[in-house]
């Protein structure tokens, strides 16, 4: 097959689809890969890496449309992108479709073939290509966290680990899904004292058995939650309810409860949040302050570390893309139901029952 790999376009994007060992990984099954001209540069790969691995660099998007039958990318395509998309293309990416209805109506008219990163879905219900980011995330979160907590940011001037004969930070972590693990183990290995919250008892039990002892499960309840604030120096927002506005679990008057410079860390920011107080910011200005309460609300956290961020995503998607590539993707879906779950718009036709109902299309 051939396949095409652009730069990234939309702003702060410097993540790349494919690394040097994915084009080595096609090229070992005699696929054909484009690269964009300067595509890798942003996640560390260079032009130079990409052509020794077996790729052809091409100047421009347009040649990479042009030339490809298979589009991998990391992002939607934006506006700049529609007219470059043919009815002969499968595009392979993260839509979000049902987030855009503009972007969900050009990619109809394409009648090209989308199957979106954020679907792809195993029989257990996880979401193989969503993973690697929330485990960035959540391990970035305690890094960003601590950062804030340092004194010239406004936080408590508190060391999370603390030092011999000096306690170390109290961490909260509300919910223990990818994100919450991830952050507590980050906390946990830095010495802070950790408390994970969970609805679940199946998942809390689970956590008490991997977790250090330095982290102790609660369950997550407007009580608990009220008490625990009162100690905590840093708290992770890290909620998910599948399809659905994440919980105001820590609420406006619920700050005044903190000790004034408690770093707030609102992972779920993308979901609206599960802090009342928390509105999307971004990696040029991440933080503010409300009652002395440091707020951290970066929508795309996993975009500050692109080489980490770029490596993660590709172990998960190339295993997909490489059945994609060797089989086309009609018979790659028939012998993989994982991704014809990832399938959203064929040819015209949208095809993910979420998107239809978002937008009131037929399905
Ligand atoms: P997940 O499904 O693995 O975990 C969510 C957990 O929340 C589950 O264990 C669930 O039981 C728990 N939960 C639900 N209601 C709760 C409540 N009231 N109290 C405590 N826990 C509760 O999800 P995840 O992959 O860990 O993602 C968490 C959030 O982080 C999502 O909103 C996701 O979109 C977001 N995220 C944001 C970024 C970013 O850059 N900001 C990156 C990745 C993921």
């Amino acid at each position: 097959m051939l396949i095409g790999v652009p730069k990234e376009i939309k702003a702060n994007e410097n993540r790349v689809a494919v690394t040097p060992a994915g084009v080595a990984e096609f090229r070992k099954r005699n696929h054909e890969v484009y690269v964009q001209a300067s595509a890798g540069e942003g996640s560390g790969f260079s032009d130079e890496e990409y052509r020794n691995a077996g790729a052809t660099i091409l100047p421009t998007i347009e040649e990479v449309y042009a030339k490809a039958e298979m589009i991998i990318k990391v992002k939607e395509p934006i506006e700049q992108e529609y007219g470059l998309i043919k009815s002969h293309h499968l595009l392979f990416t993260y839509f979000h479709f049902a987030s855009s209805e503009t972007l969900t109506r050009a990619m109809i008219d394409s009648k090209s073939v989308c199957l979106a990163y954020e679907t792809v879905e195993k029989a257990d219900r996880s979401l193989p290509l969503l993973i690697p980011m929330s485990e960035v995330a959540g391990r970035m979160a305690i890094q960003q966290g601590a950062k804030y907590l340092e004194k010239q940011f406004k936080g408590r001037g508190v060391l999370l680990g603390g030092v011999p004969g000096v306690k170390p930070a109290n961490v909260l972590i509300l919910g223990g899904g990818i994100v919450g693990t991830h952050a507590a183990f980050m906390a946990a290995g830095l010495g802070a004292h950790v408390t994970i919250m969970d609805i679940s008892l199946p998942r809390l039990r689970y956590l008490a058995e991997i977790m250090p002892r330095n982290v102790q499960t609660v369950m997550s309840n407007e009580y608990n939650i009220r008490e625990a604030i009162k100690v905590s120096d840093l708290i992770v927002g890290a909620v998910l309810i599948p399809g659905a506005k994440a919980p105001h679990l820590i609420t406006r008057d619920m700050l005044k409860l903190m000790r004034p410079g408690t770093v707030l860390v609102d992972v779920a920011v993308d979901q609206g949040g599960c802090i009342e107080t928390c509105k999307p910011t971004t990696h040029e200005n991440p933080t503010y302050i409300i009652d002395d309460i440091i707020h951290y609300c970066v929508a795309n956290m996993p975009g500050a570390v692109p080489y980490t961020s770029t490596v993660a995503l590709t172990n998960a998607t190339l295993p997909y893309a490489i059945q994609l590539a060797d089989k086309g993707w009609k018979q790659a879906c028939k012998d993989n139901n994982e991704l014809k779950l990832g399938l959203n718009v064929i040819k015209g036709d949208v095809v993910y029952k979420g998107v239809a109902d978002a937008f009131g299309l037929p399905l």
